[in-house]
């Protein structure tokens, strides 16, 4: 494993842990393919490093968000597919049918255009129908699959691989949710006996182990890779945390009583006050909206107070409880003992946001 010695933070991937994600939905759902979502860096994660531990597992694609992320699947030399969940513009398109990656159809103008691409390059274009049954944000509507099929039958180079659709409030409005399956499974109805669709899919994370969906085969999986299930499940604590971030000591002072700390004395010591600056701060992604919070970090085995704002490299912490800390002394910043959804309660946010805030500057070390 590398040298971390001279680290301020730095990201410590389990993808061992992600493995035992996959197979924990594998147990569940034995029938189900899986897609293995690796957009926004693998939620943080690091693409690269993800895409390579994963793809010789047996998972279907890849999902990312954009060409330029499947291109770097693609740079890796990966054997597994990208698929791109998004809408791609027009001078995208020529990539994804020149390299064979999977994409979302979201009208007939983007079919026609496929087609006509796959033409000029003598290629079949691979394409999953995305209806949309409530999220609002891409693909087909429901009133369009009648007619759909119809429309598509004389693109004689398109290849549709599959039907999807995304839930939009599965963790939290059941109803609605049930709502969207039974439009999608009318969707997959109406088309079932025009078309071959060897691919449906429906569940991603706040679904898979919530709800069923009898038309699907594949299950999109991004937060429960990583380790989090948005929804109560008898299954969440089998599911291994993937991601610990570490962040080092850089200097020990003791501040006297009626002291400020940090920007703007949001605030101040009462009394004698032994602090230490580690280095984490929002340029890190270590998140401003922590400022002031309760937010805390472990240390040498006990909990230390984030002191007053976070800023952009380094946060103070109090440590006037523990003996013996040092420069260098490495403090969990987020994992087992202060986990995502600690810092998610705390920044008033979402999981996937603090964990896709992890910036650049943070190295990613993959476990051996
Ligand atoms: C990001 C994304 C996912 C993954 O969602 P999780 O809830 O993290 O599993 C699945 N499907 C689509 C279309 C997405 O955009």
């Amino acid at each position: 494993m590398q040298d971390t010695s001279l680290y301020r933070a730095w990201a410590e991937i389990d993808t061992d842990a992600m493995k035992h994600n996959l197979s924990v939905v594998r147990r569940v759902l034995p029938e189900h393919r899986q897609m293995a979502i690796v957009k926004a860096e693998a939620y943080g994660h690091g693409l690269e490093g993800v895409a390579k531990a994963l793809d010789g597992e047996d998972i279907e694609f890849f999902g990312v968000a954009t060409p330029a992320e499947a291109a770097r699947i693609h740079a890796l030399g990966c054997r597994k597919c990208p698929f791109i969940l998004g809408p791609c513009f027009p001078a995208e398109r020529e990539a994804i049918v020149q390299n064979g990656w999977r994409a979302a159809l979201s009208s007939i103008e983007e079919a026609e255009h496929f087609n006509a691409l796959g033409k000029l390059y003598g290629k079949k274009v691979n394409l999953h129908i995305n209806v949309d049954t409530g999220m609002g944000r891409a693909g087909l509507l429901p009133h369009d699959i009648p007619s759909l099929a119809d429309h598509l039958a004389p693109l004689e180079h398109l290849n549709i691989e599959g039907i999807f659709s995304h839930l939009s409030a599965a963790a939290d409005d059941i109803s609605f949710t049930h709502r969207q399956i039974e439009s999608y499974e009318a969707a997959v109805a109406e088309l079932a006996g025009k078309m071959q669709l060897p691919y449906r899919h429906l569940c991603s994370s706040s679904a898979v182990f919530n709800y069923t969906a009898p038309s699907t085969n594949m299950v999109r999986l991004g937060r429960i890779l990583y380790g989090y299930s948005p929804m109560p499940s008898p299954y969440n604590r089998e599911l291994r945390n993937t991601l610990t971030l570490y962040s080092r000591v850089t200097l020990l002072r003791t501040l006297p009583a009626q002291h400020g700390v940090s920007y703007n004395h949001t605030y101040i010591t009462s009394g004698a006050t032994k602090v230490a600056t580690i280095g984490i701060g929002f340029g890190d992604g270590y998140l401003h909206y922590l400022s002031n919070t309760g937010a805390r970090v472990y240390l040498n085995g006990s909990y230390c107070p984030v002191l007053g704002r976070v800023t952009m490299d380094q946060i103070m912490v109090d440590v006037s409880h523990i003996k013996g800390v040092q420069p260098g002394d490495v403090a969990e910043i987020m994992g087992p003992n202060v986990p995502w959804e600690e810092l998610t309660a705390r920044a008033k946010t979402i999981p996937s946001n603090v964990i896709t805030s992890l910036t650049a500057r943070v190295p990613r070390v993959y476990k051996a």
